[in-house]
């Protein structure tokens, strides 16, 4: 059923713009497009090219839209089935009005990554190129994208594939002395597996280590500012925001008080918590002191501790230092082109210390360096040829394929039956396949696929 039906839906984003996608997935898209569209030359679709005419109401036949229409018919489309766009002008009644008059002719609104998800069980990519591709969508740093169009592109598929082949090959060995019972599995067949399943657990090892770099790509970082008052804190921000014009969101969360700006800083895409507390340090905040905002310390990722380099080391910059212990921090002694008058005090021992001027901005690329070392690493830092797993998803599958694999070791040590071992190796066969959906449930997929957009 879930294929039988013809699928629609706008795809391109909703509000004013040059062009406005309407998109049909199914095998009732061309008769659609026969009904709606009206050919300037012709009178029929020829797959893949653009044609030039309007859209037409299904009942009376009035012109919806000047337009563009192509058909892609299967299997040499995003779907695999026979997709239709319709090409109109980009305003939100036009492309809506196309729409619904290609419900009236029988389609369904798709699902949110209803489109994505029909590639995927229609064979086209699998589970990682469809999460890849929302974020692909989703990109805010060159690293993230790259990462993206890699995996979207099939190079974490293909890794995750060799593991599956090398333990599919490992099964079948064991399986053929559970089928010929007179052979005895030999000490030299021993050796052999045991070097079989510690390659396939050495690359999930791999896999396992690139995780957090992955997923800081994918998602970015938080990050909190905090120092006492006229340490400095609204400069910094003021300094990292102008300085990486990419201000890629604004988030206004349910107060005034609680605004998130994300910056890139040197393809990392770094979300600056609780700017609007910083900015307003005359008001609330002062009045509260700065134990608000300690109080947002657990939800950083990374604390950016403002010194004051020109003022003694004093009681708020102690409440603050005790605050961040056990938190990634580094300290940022403000203010190097004023004379210093600073000591830090032993406790501050490991802490990584930049010292800057938010003021004339020297050191700041310093800051933007430290920080991004701090999370990237290796292959992560030269994004280029990086390929990770970057989802909780894809970690915990792996995780559990690993303890399978060593359950199917120690199983081998301790000469258990050749029954239990395959199951071992059946259960982390299951778990790698996973990643792709080679393995994979309805439910899975409704979660995965859930947190698409409409008409991706
Ligand atoms: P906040 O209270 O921590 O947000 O501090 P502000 O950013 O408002 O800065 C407090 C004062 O210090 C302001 O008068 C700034 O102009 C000044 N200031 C900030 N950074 C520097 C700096 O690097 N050098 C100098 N000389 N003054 C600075």
């Amino acid at each position: 059923m879930y294929i039988e039906d013809t699928i629609a839906a706008i795809s391109t984003p909703q509000g004013e713009g040059g062009i406005g996608i309407v998109r049909i997935s199914g095998s009732g898209a061309e008769a659609i497009g026969l009904r709606l569209f009206r050919f300037r030359k012709g009178a029929v679709f020829v797959s893949h090219f653009l044609h030039y005419g309007a859209v037409v109401a299904p009942d009376d036949g009035a012109v919806l839209d000047e337009a563009m229409a192509v058909l892609m018919r299967a299997p040499h489309s995003y779907t695999r089935e026979d997709v239709l766009e319709l090409h109109c002008h980009g305003g939100m009644l036009v492309v809506e009005r196309v729409l619904a008059a290609v419900l009236a002719c029988g389609a369904r609104l798709a699902e949110p990554g209803e489109f994505t998800r029909r590639a995927f069980v229609n064979g086209r990519i699998d589970l990682v190129q469809a999460e890849a591709v929302m974020d692909v969508i989703a990109a805010k740093t060159e690293a993230s994208l790259a990462l993206a169009q890699r995996q979207r592109a099939g190079a974490l598929s293909d890794r995750i594939e060799a593991i599956r082949h090398g333990l599919t090959k490992r099964l079948a060995f064991v399986e053929a002395f559970i089928d010929f019972p007179e052979d005895d599995i030999g000490e030299a067949d021993t050796v052999a597996l045991r070097a079989g399943v510690g390659e396939a657990l050495n690359e999930i090892g791999t896999l396992l280590t690139g995780f957090d770099e992955g997923r800081i790509l994918r998602e970015g970082i938080s990050v909190l500012i905090v120092g006492k008052p006229n340490a400095g804190k609204s400069s910094l921000l003021n300094r990292l925001l102008k300085e990486n014009r990419a201000i890629v969101t604004h988030i206004p969360g349910t107060t005034r008080d609680i605004i998130e700006e994300t910056v890139n800083l040197g393809g990392l895409a770094v979300r600056l918590l609780d700017t609007a507390g910083i900015r307003h340090t005359d008001d609330v905040v002062e009045r509260e002191g700065i134990s608000r905002t300690l109080d947002k310390i657990p939800q950083a990722d990374l604390v950016l501790f403002v010194l004051d380099s020109a003022r003694p080391f004093g009681d708020e910059d102690r409440l603050i230092l005790d605050a961040v212990q056990g938190k990634i921090t580094i300290a940022v002694l403000n203010k190097s082109d004023l004379p210093p008058a600073l000591d830090l005090p032993s406790g501050m021992g490991e802490m990584p210390c930049v010292a800057l001027s938010a003021g004339t901005g020297a050191g700041i690329d310093e800051l933007r360096e430290v920080i991004r070392t701090t999370f990237l690493h290796g292959a992560a830092l030269d994004s280029r040829e990086f390929v990770a797993i970057s989802r909780a998803r894809h970690r915990d599958v792996l995780v559990s394929a690993r303890s399978a694999l060593h359950r199917f070791l120690s199983g081998l040590d301790e000469g258990r039956e050749l029954e239990t071992l395959a199951i071992d190796l059946r259960d982390a066969l299951s778990a790698v396949g996973q990643v792709t959906g080679e393995t994979t449930t309805d439910d899975l997929l409704d979660v995965v696929f859930s947190s698409f957009c409409i008409g991706k």
